[in-house]
């Protein structure tokens, strides 16, 4: 089978990210200790972050918005404005964590790139994924670079389009069965699915897709060269 096209998504398949919305998560917590019983907070920031998808789209501005938006409700008003600056703070910090790979990701990455076309197709703030990419030291690997504003199998298939990808010689790596793996399978398209240590909630609900295709998958990225070799 040929193969011309690897794809890889980023958060939480190239460097770590879910681990920065927790430690966020458990600030924000702290914050709100004062007002509220820190009980149903979780759910309480998930349910407001899901209902604004389709209003802020993902990421981390996003994700800033919907934390000062469960602060307000959950204390009728009355959080303070200093703690509202607090959690934009927040949100500055994680802007600018440094981009932590996950192991094996350079080597795999570097040697890859030296018989494939690379893209990285991934969701959320363009000015903050361009600027991870810039920091990981990646850069030079790929051809190309993806923000889109969701994974949806009709995104890709107009992606698939723009760049002029045949589906049967492409092949998508990413921690998210949701997102990376069962929209390109849909598609005529293979996949490897790296589970993540962490990976948010939103990601894992995939029982209104239907999982009508196979799809590889590996405990750790080092693995996937040998992969390819026996795909091809
Ligand atoms: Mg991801």
């Amino acid at each position: 089978m040929t193969l011309t096209r690897i794809a890889f998504d980023a958060d939480d398949t190239l460097w770590e990210n879910e681990a920065l919305y927790r430690n966020t998560e458990q600030r924000y917590k702290n914050l709100l200790e004062k007002y509220v019983s820190i009980g149903d907070l979780d759910s309480e920031l998930f349910k407001t972050e899901i209902s604004n998808l389709e209003y802020f789209g993902y990421g981390i501005k996003s994700f800033t918005l919907s934390m000062i938006e469960t602060a307000g409700r959950l204390t009728d008003g009355c959080i303070s404005a200093n703690d509202l600056l607090e959690i934009i703070q927040f949100s500055k910090d994680m802007l600018d964590a440094p981009v932590e790979l996950l192991p094996g990701v350079k080597e795999v990455v570097a040697q890859l790139s030296q018989d494939y076309e690379l893209m990285i197709i991934t969701k959320g703030d363009l000015l903050d994924q361009k600027r991870k990419l810039a920091r990981s030291g990646l850069e030079t690997y790929f051809n190309s670079v993806e923000v889109l504003i969701d994974k949806t199998k009709e995104i890709y298939a107009a992606m698939f389009e723009t760049h002029d990808i045949d589906p049967t010689q492409f092949l998508m790596v990413g921690n998210s069965l949701r997102s990376d793996i069962l929209p390109v399978v849909a598609l005529g398209a293979r996949a490897v699915y790296i589970p993540s240590v962490l990976t948010w909630a939103h990601e894992h609900d995939v029982a209104h897709l239907t999982d009508n295709g196979d799809y590889y998958e590996l405990e750790s990225i080092s693995h996937l060269p040998e992969l390819i070799q026996r795909i091809r």
